[in-house]
Formats: structure tokens, sequence, C-alpha cells
């Protein structure tokens, strides 16, 4: 199928974007990447009258890493942050999810904003902001605001951002010394969209201890979903393969995924326990402590 008819637009500053969105609001939609929003066209699951692609706005494709931590533009490619060394230094979690999304192709276009603008139940990245405490900078003619991404994920694809707002911007935090992150997800083949996938964020300490601990997993529901009784329950342990278990368990019986054309609800249960305890042990033996 074809897109139906509609009007392109092709701002060249975020004040021309603010003010097409502010002109067209609810029949408007950004053009990122593209890489889920011209599918989506072309099915005809969206049919806004306007399309705005903001990929001819200069100084919005910044990455910047500081003390403050990390700021990623509106345009920045999903593949310029999976390969900036400073990201798989110091933010090994954004890059060990990145990896998993679609295929290097789809990553060389679509952008990091673009996919938690998106928001896909499924999608990696959400999980990633929600466990980092990412924010969003959202911008609109009536003036920029910051949301936490706990707030920002309503539905699946249904997000806290008006219709005449632009996410400019996303920024992860500084992290502590230590802290390691992974992403673990089970899919039917290298690059589709996650049956369950886990985002884990810790600081474990020399002796092995789980100083802190944050969890956030895709595909159990409408939105991101964050694993606090199980994060509670790994804090202030050595992780032994008794409370993996143990924690593998909890996650089961906390969760309430749905059942779909993927996979039964009982199915993506278990799959979601088996990677959090994959997601926990790679941490844990990361770290140097030795449980053999
Ligand atoms: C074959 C295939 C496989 C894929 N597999 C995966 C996968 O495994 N995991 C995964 O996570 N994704 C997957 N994707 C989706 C891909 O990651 C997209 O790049 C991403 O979801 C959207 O980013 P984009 O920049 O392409 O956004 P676009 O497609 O341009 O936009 C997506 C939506 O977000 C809105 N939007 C985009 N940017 C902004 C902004 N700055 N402010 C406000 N709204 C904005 C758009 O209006 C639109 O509604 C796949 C895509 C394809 C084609």
């Amino acid at each position: 199928m074809k897109p139906r008819y509609f009007e392109y637009h092709q701002p060249t500053s975020i004040d021309d974007v603010l003010e097409l969105l502010s002109e067209y609001g609810d029949e408007a939609k950004i053009l990122a990447g593209g890489q889920s929003l011209i599918p989506m066209l072309n099915f005809r699951i969206a049919s806004p009258a306007h399309l705005i692609d903001i990929n001819g706005v200069a100084g919005l494709d910044q990455l910047n890493l500081t003390p403050e931590g990390v700021q990623i533009g509106a345009t920045a490619r999903q593949r310029t942050v999976e390969n900036a060394p400073e990201i798989a230094l110091s933010y090994p979690l954004v890059r060990r999810a990145l990896v998993q999304v679609a295929h290097p192709q789809i990553r060389n276009r679509g952008t990091f904003c673009g996919s938690v603008a998106h928001a896909d139940a499924s999608a990696e990245l959400p999980s990633v902001v929600l466990a980092l405490g990412a924010q969003i900078i959202a911008r609109s003619s009536r003036g920029e605001r910051t949301i936490p991404a706990k707030d920002f994920f309503e539905f699946h694809l249904v997000t806290a951002l008006s219709a005449d707002e632009l996410v400019v911007e996303i920024q992860l935090p500084p992290l502590a010394a230590g802290s390691n992150g992974t992403y673990v997800e089970i899919a039917r083949r290298a690059g589709d969209f996650a049956l369950a996938g886990v985002a884990a964020q810790a600081v474990i300490d020399e002796g092995g201890t789980v100083q802190s601990l944050r969890m956030a997993c895709s595909g159990v529901g409408p939105v991101p979903q964050l694993l606090e009784e199980a994060a509670q329950l790994a804090i202030g342990s050595d992780l032994s393969d008794e409370l993996l278990l143990e924690i593998d368990n909890i996650v089961r019986t906390t969760i309430d995924p749905p059942d779909d054309v993927h996979a039964s609800a009982n199915y993506r249960r278990v799959v979601t326990g088996t990677v959090v305890r994959r997601a926990l042990k790679q941490l844990r033996d990361e770290s140097g402590s030795n449980h053999d």
C-alpha cells in the first residue's frame, strides 16, 4: 500500500518546527529516522495530513558526554550512539541494547529519540531510559519542559507528549563509579522486537554486594515496567544462584503480560524471569565476584 496524501514540510530551524507543530497540532507527525513512521504510513496505520521532517534542522544531532551525563539530540542516529566509544565505556547498557534493535541498516537511519517518542511496548530503548532514570526534554512554542522517563510512557505508542511538542533531547544521568549495565532479551530471530527484554543497571561493590539496582522490562505490558520488588530483593545481596532463582520467581509473579499472536502471557512470564536472571548473573560475573 501507499500512504494517503500528506503535505511535506522541511523546516531548517527548531523555531520553524515548533511553529508548524503549533499550527497543525493533531494533524501532524514528526519524521525523524522514518523507520517506524514510514511503514505506518504505508500500511495506513497513521495518516497525518502534515509530515514535518526534522532532518534538515541544524544542531539537533548532538551526542555530548559531559560530567553531567549524556545529551542525545533528536536526530542523533541509533548507530551513532551505538558506535560512540564513550557510550560503550560509560553506558554499556545503552550499547548492549542498541545492538539488539533491528539491524544496522535500520539503526543507520533510526534515531534514539524517535524510538523513545514512538514508545513501542516491545522496544528496547524505552526500557533503557526508564532503567537509567533519563529525562526527556520536550519543546513547543509554549516553552520547554523536562519529563522524567517514569512519567513519559502512557500506553503502547502513547506518551506524555502533547501534539505540539517535539522531543529535542534525551538526557542520561551521570552514573556512579563502578556502575554497570546490560540488556538481555529473547526474540524469535536476531533483530526482531523482543518477546521479553530487561534493562538492568547496577552498582556491585568489590565484595560482590549489590549497592543499587534498577531494572525495567519490555514486552510485558503496554508500557515499559520497572521491576521494583525484584530489585529490592537483590540490593544488599551477593546475587547468589539461589537468590537469582528467587528473583526469577518474583518477576514471574509480579508481572501481568498480555496474550497476543507472538506469545502467550504465561510464556512471557517465564521468559521475563529468565532474562532478568541472565542479566543479573552477567552483572554479577562482570563485577568479578566469585560464585563458582
Ligand atoms: C524491520 C524493522 C525492524 C525493527 N526492529 C526494531 C526492534 O527490534 N526494536 C526496536 O526498538 N525498534 C525496531 N524498529 C524500529 C526502529 O528502531 C525505529 O528507528 C524507531 O522505533 C523509531 O525511530 P525513528 O527515528 O525511525 O522514528 P520515526 O519512524 O521517524 O518516528 C516514529 C514516531 O515517533 C515520532 N517522533 C520521532 N521523533 C520525534 C521527536 N523528536 N519528537 C516527537 N516525536 C517524534 C514520530 O512522529 C512517529 O510518530 C524496527 C524497524 C524496522 C523497519
